[in-house]
């Protein structure tokens, strides 16, 4: 089997080559109201970038600003309504740099 460099490369490494063109306006929105109710936090364990981060309080921090798009957390999410998900404006968002 041939490896490709960049599936070879850690995790940390892909990440230096991504540039995200951060848009003013948020493309995923988390409804923190819901996620209170949440048992499985599903979403803190499935996105690849870590962007939810829970809270003592019962809730999700969340940072839409490094999103790869992949829409793993719009998936795994069980709770109707807690996540609005759409890809970025255009122009912004994730760009993959590999070089
Ligand atoms: S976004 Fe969905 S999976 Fe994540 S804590 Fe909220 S309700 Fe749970
Ligand atoms: S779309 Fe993917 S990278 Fe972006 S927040 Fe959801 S799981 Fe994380």
């Amino acid at each position: 089997m041939t490896v490709s460099p960049l599936s070879a490369m850690a995790f940390e490494d892909r990440m230096a080559t991504t540039e995200f063109r951060v848009s003013g306006t948020p493309h995923i929105v988390v409804e923190g109201d819901s996620c209170r109710g949440c048992t499985t936090r599903a979403c803190v364990i499935a996105c690849p970038a870590g962007l939810f981060v829970p809270t003592f309080d019962g809730g999700i921090l969340f940072n839409y600003e490094q999103c790869f798009e992949c829409g793993t957390c719009y998936l795994v999410c069980n709770t109707a309504g807690a996540i609005s998900w759409s890809y970025p404006e255009g122009g912004s968002g994730v760009v993959f740099r590999r070089t």
